[in-house]
């Protein structure tokens, strides 16, 4: 039988990275004829060794080269998306598009694809011939692995959910500039020797000063991240909240086809971690559930998620952006009874989210259509 031709757009960027490290160390490219295309550097050799890959980039822009795949994996982009999506579909494209961008999520036609939570959704819709298939939001994917036993069991009232995100959520370019902006400051004061603490407070005001230097590399962010914090990610809304914040209950339900949506909501805020997105949470149950029970329908739920014993030690070991950067677990900790009542539980999680928040959903979607 001969093998689906698959195009993969945005190989280059964060996710796209990150996908085709995972691609080719499960072994992912014999399945498939694929073709790497690129929206800057068509007509030049893409830099991997694969087995059944044209080795020269194919525009990413060119409709006729797209139409001749079976599968078109993009982690492109929305402007790509927007660009190229709908005329594709237009000119005749029936292969599937699985994409990263948040462009398609929410239109009837599409699937949020996050196949431990959601694989009965997904083969539905390929039995509707629907071809769609998208990522969802990294920090809602990540959090819904993390408590998929408290979704499955239908436990859940509603979420608050406070997050630390990762420079890398924003992009390649940002996470250059978050170093740069670090090596801007630490240049500078640490040139009048290691041992400042003596003058700490007036080397505070200096960093100070040098955040609002006309010099300070900002172009990204448009803001200082490093020793700093940015509590808005994404464009505003007219309700006030973050477009990030909005996506949290409208994906979610979205991906778990709720009759009854959950509320979700909370506050997204850019810290300078380089990679994991990172979730304070409180969740109120529909019914006091022992702490025991909690966490068992926590940790049985999927292979992935790592309950961490709510105790100092493991925390600090286990439940951080370090331990879990590069890493498929989605380790969930600080789980215990708040004293705002018995059915309200306080939860911490931290996951890769260019992994399980981003390249490893798409990657599997592959396999789904490997075996439909
Ligand atoms: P990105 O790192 O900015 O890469 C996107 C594209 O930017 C690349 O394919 C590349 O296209 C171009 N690019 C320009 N300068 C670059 C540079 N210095 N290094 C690498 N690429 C550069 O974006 P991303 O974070 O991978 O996100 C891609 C899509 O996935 C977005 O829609 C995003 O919203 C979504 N997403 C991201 C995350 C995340 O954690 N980052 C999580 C979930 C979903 P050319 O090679 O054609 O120039």
């Amino acid at each position: 039988m001969s093998k689906m031709k698959l195009g993969i757009v945005g190989w280059r960027g964060m996710v796209g990275q990150v996908l085709m490290d995972r691609l080719m160390s499960e072994g992912d490219f014999s399945h498939f004829e694929t073709s790497i295309f690129s929206t800057s550097q068509k007509g030049t050799h893409h830099p991997f060794t694969l087995i059944n890959s044209n080795p020269i980039l194919l525009d990413a822009y060119d409709l006729n080269s797209l139409k001749q795949m079976d599968i078109i994996l993009t982690c492109q982009g929305g402007d790509y998306t927007s660009k190229v999506h709908r005329e594709l579909r237009s000119s005749g494209f029936k292969g599937y598009w699985i994409d990263a961008a948040s462009t398609l999520r929410m239109e009837d036609k599409s699937v949020i694809i996050l196949d431990p939570i959601n694989k009965h959704v997904i083969e539905s819709a390929l039995k509707n011939q629907q071809k769609d298939f998208i990522g969802g939001n990294c920090t809602v994917s990540l959090m819904m692995l993390a408590l998929g036993g408290l979704f499955a069991s239908d436990s859940i009232e509603w979420i608050s959910s406070m997050t630390y995100q990762a420079a890398s959520g924003a992009g390649a370019r940002h996470m250059n500039e978050l170093l740069k902006q670090m090596k801007f400051v630490t240049d500078d004061v640490m040139k009048e020797g290691d041992n400042l603490s003596d003058k700490i407070l007036s080397v505070e005001k200096k960093v100070k000063t040098l955040l609002s230097d006309p010099s300070f590399p900002s172009e990204n962010f448009g803001h200082p991240l490093a020793f700093n914090l940015l509590p808005w990610i994404d464009s505003e809304l007219e309700n006030g909240q973050s477009k990030e914040e909005w996506k949290a209950s409208v994906e979610a339900n979205k991906i778990l086809q709720t009759k009854n949506p959950i509320a979700i909501d909370g506050t997204c805020v850019r810290i300078s971690a380089m990679r994991c997105h990172s979730q304070a949470l409180t969740i109120k149950l529909k019914k006091d559930i022992p702490l025991n029970e909690i966490e068992s329908m926590i940790s049985e739920h999927n292979p992935w998620v790592k309950l961490v014993a709510n105790k100092k030690a493991e925390t600090l070991q286990y439940l951080t952006p370090e331990f879990t950067s590069g890493n498929l677990q989605i380790p969930i900790g600080r789980v215990r009874k708040m004293n705002l009542g018995p059915s309200f539980i306080n939860a911490f999680t931290v996951g890769d989210q260019l992994l399980w928040g981003a390249a490893e959903p798409l990657r599997r979607m592959l396999h789904i259509l490997l075996e439909y």
